[in-house]
């Protein structure tokens, strides 16, 4: 029986933390056995937003590639390659976009939420606006069965499925409706107590040792209302208690869930206890991490072996293209 096809992307636009390792990586890293993974470096999409300066592009490719091996994808079982190796991308990109309507552009709502939020960047472009349609093309070059997705991108896979339909509309059957894939992502809160993002600052990278891991976690904002040692605490609303909960055992979160409360145990101690089984989680990752890094020409060649491999797939899709659109 063939593997139904899964398809998922990432952007370089900065270092990978914890949040993109238990939020992306470690569901890529389960699907591989049940389908046949397509998984892509987004670089064309970092520029999207980071087109005035790509200076750090190239260290963040590789950053993420080590990240991704490291993370347990294996270029044996799965397609793992970067966007820009594989320009099928962007010629379907060309043809979908002459039939997408502008309106459906405009409507896609973190366009206009970005627009407004990013205030050090001009992102009236071109691009910006199109990059649906690119993603659209990331897609459909692949057919894609499955994308997997988490509640709040389902209207970004919603406007793929309206522009495949389009495109099957006008030329005839070339693409499948990619389905998604629902996925529960955990939410993991950064350092400050919001969602852990590069944008916030207040990010645990993987790439960081040990000891700045641990000088970050010491900092971390616990409960707000509790700022002596002797007042209870309330584990509900306690960033770091989310944080327990994913990585310490469940005895000791029992544990905290109750002390807390009563004021039997202080933050320093759980945060101690967390230390311990996130850097004991991550201590693997960051070994396997560790050999990669001393062999790049390795992780370069793995990359561009997927991209050839990426590269026949698509090039064959477009071709179907071409010819359902007569070019
Ligand atoms: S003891 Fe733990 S759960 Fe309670 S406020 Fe401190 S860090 Fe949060």
């Amino acid at each position: 029986m063939t593997k139904k096809r899964v398809l998922s992307g990432m952007q370089p636009s900065g270092l990978l933390h914890l949040g993109n390792l238990m939020g992306a990586l470690d569901n890529w890293r389960k699907l591989q056995d049940q389908y046949e993974c397509y998984y892509f470096i987004a670089d064309w999409h970092a520029l999207t937003t980071n087109y005035a300066d790509t200076s750090m592009i190239g260290t963040y490719v590789h950053e993420m590639v080590l990240n991704w091996l490291a993370a347990g994808l294996d270029p044996e079982k799965s397609v793992l390659f970067k966007q820009s190796l594989v320009p099928e991308h962007a010629v379907l990109h060309v043809l979908l976009s002459m039939a997408t309507p502008l309106p459906w552009l405009e409507r896609v709502p973190t366009y206009k939420e970005k627009l407004e939020q990013v205030a050090d960047k001009d992102l009236h472009t071109y691009g910006f606006l199109g990059y649906p349609v690119l993603q659209a093309a990331d897609i459909l070059i692949y057919k894609a069965d499955f994308v997997p997705v988490g509640i709040d991108q389902l209207p970004h896979l919603e406007l793929t499925r309206e522009i495949c339909r389009r495109f099957d509309q006008f030329y005839g059957n070339v693409f499948p409706e990619p389905q998604p894939l629902m996925t529960e992502y955990p939410k993991l809160p950064g350092t400050d107590g919001r969602k852990m993002s590069k944008s916030y600052n207040n990010c645990l990278y993987l790439s960081e040792s040990p000891e700045e891991l641990s000088k970050k976690v010491m900092q971390m904002v616990t409960d707000p209302a509790r700022v002596r040692r002797q007042d209870p605490g309330n584990p509900d609303v306690c960033p770091l208690f989310a944080l327990d909960k994913i990585f310490a055992p469940k005895e000791w979160c029992e544990h905290v869930n109750v002390e807390c409360r009563r004021a039997g145990i202080g933050c320093v101690d759980d945060k101690k206890e967390l230390l311990k089984h996130l850097l004991a989680f991550l201590k693997p990752l960051q070994e396997r991490r560790k050999e990669l890094a001393a062999h790049p020409k390795r992780v370069l060649e793995i990359i561009q072996e997927g991209s050839g491999r990426a590269r026949v797939v698509a090039a064959q899709t477009l071709a179907e293209v071409n010819e359902a659109m007569k070019l």
